[in-house]
């Protein structure tokens, strides 16, 4: 026996690795409850601090972190359709594995991914929200179609804080 345990591993030709962080975690098989999956930018001026303090705000233990360039943009104008569906496909898979029924969906003012410049406050604001309007609805055809119910939620963060944009009922 020990030598046919040898041998699988001499086969799958295990390459060496250095330890650069130790520790010792706990063995947890089982996949946690999230109580949100959040689509938002990855840019560090609000993932470093901004999105944690809301995550506590929250209470959420186990937000999952889906942080991407443009955040929302994937779904609401991603650089071709193949890019919208797999983050579609990804959401749903972690809205299932988690056992989640909440999608938060961000994006920010002077978001490098859009590179667009305003006139106006207000005409980068409407912009925004009319990304946020889009991407909320691709998702939403896109879980209906799933048979997958979960409550989407829109988020803006600007200079002033993050805000929940009220979009239309559905
Ligand atoms: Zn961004």
């Amino acid at each position: 026996m020990e030598d046919v345990k040898k041998m699988t591993r001499a086969n799958l030709e295990i390459l060496s690795m250095v330890t650069v962080l130790k520790f010792r975690s706990p063995v947890k098989t089982d996949h946690y409850k999230s109580e949100s999956c959040n689509v938002f930018c990855l840019d560090c001026r609000w993932c470093n601090e901004h999105y944690e303090e809301f995550y506590r705000q929250e209470g959420y233990h186990n937000p999952d972190r889906n942080y991407f360039a443009g955040g929302a943009k994937k779904l609401a104008s991603p650089q071709n359709e193949g890019e919208r569906e797999s983050t579609l496909a990804d959401i749903l898979d972690l809205l299932k594995l988690h056992d989640c029924r909440r999608v938060n969906l961000g994006v920010h003012v002077n978001c490098g991914k859009y590179g667009k410049r305003f006139e106006t406050p207000d005409e980068e604001i409407y912009f925004f929200q009319q990304e946020l309007l889009k991407a909320r609805q691709a998702l939403l055809d896109y879980l209906r179609g799933k048979n997958c119910e979960a409550q989407i939620h829109m988020y803006l963060l600007d200079w002033e804080g993050m805000h929940e944009v009220k979009g239309p009922a559905l």
